[in-house]
């Protein structure tokens, strides 16, 4: 079988002055595609550090982060970088935009980033944002949108160069229920119309019957709530 994301013994700990503080210890996760799964747990318990340890935003200690059957340890600086840009789709709690960009531009420049600017993409991109509801809105600047709407920007943008993984922190923490119902439904359409994985880490227990599989930070590993 074809895994698009493995976490294997990952290990990580932080420096407190002179004390070592162990976040993460022989973690390990598998997301198979067309699984859309939510990391759950109390703040400060490592959720952020895994997913940016899955997304090779920061490296493990100790273990491996395997990406479509390679550990990226194993990658040049040069493949990372691709595999950020073109493997893997995130979204964080604030959209993260840049902020003097149109709508539209957010998604050109991801794009042309990995050199795929085309026909093919522009299209893509016009039917990212009908999909997500701001076609009307993709020459505006980004500055000038709602909470909501810049979160749906910022999914447009992750689905843009058609990821195989998409990492979600905490996407609608800023948001009310109804845009937070709108945003993680977008993403379970994503995983399950196009068999993508997908983590999401989430306090928000309203949005959990989305997701196939629901994992709890235990002892510093993931377990699996029943
Ligand atoms: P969560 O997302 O579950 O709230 P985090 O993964 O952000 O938790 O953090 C887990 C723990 O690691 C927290 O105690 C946090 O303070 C600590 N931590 C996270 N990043 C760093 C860092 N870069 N340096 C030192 N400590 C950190
Ligand atoms: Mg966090």
């Amino acid at each position: 079988m074809n895994t698009p994301l493995q976490l294997v013994n990952i290990q990580k700990h932080f420096k407190d002055g002179d004390n070592e503080i162990e976040i993460l210890k022989d973690l390990n996760l598998s997301v198979e595609k067309g699984e859309f799964v939510a990391v759950v747990g109390p703040s400060g318990s490592g959720k952020s550090t895994v997913l940016s340890i899955a997304g090779a935003l920061q490296s493990a200690d100790g273990g491996e982060v395997v990406i479509n059957g390679r550990d990226i340890n194993q990658y040049s600086d040069k493949d990372k970088s691709d595999v950020r840009l073109k493997s893997i789709g995130y979204i964080f709690q604030a959209a993260n935009l840049v902020p003097f960009l149109n709508v539209y531009d957010q998604l050109k420049l991801v794009t042309e980033l990995a050199g795929d600017w085309n026909d093919e993409t522009k299209k893509r991109a016009d039917d990212l944002l009908e999909s997500v509801g701001l076609a009307n809105k993709a020459k505006k600047t980004v500055q000038h949108l709602s909470g909501g709407e810049k979160q749906r920007v910022a999914i447009a943008r992750a689905f843009m160069n058609d990821p195989d993984i998409i990492l979600a922190d905490e996407p609608t923490a800023a948001l009310d229920a109804n845009r937070s119902k709108e945003i993680v439904e977008l993403i379970a359409k994503e995983v399950h119309d196009k068999n993508k994985a997908a983590i999401m880490v989430t306090h928000d227990e309203s949005v959990l019957h989305y997701c196939d599989k629901i994992y709890e930070v235990h002892d510093k590993k993931l377990r699996l709530r029943k």
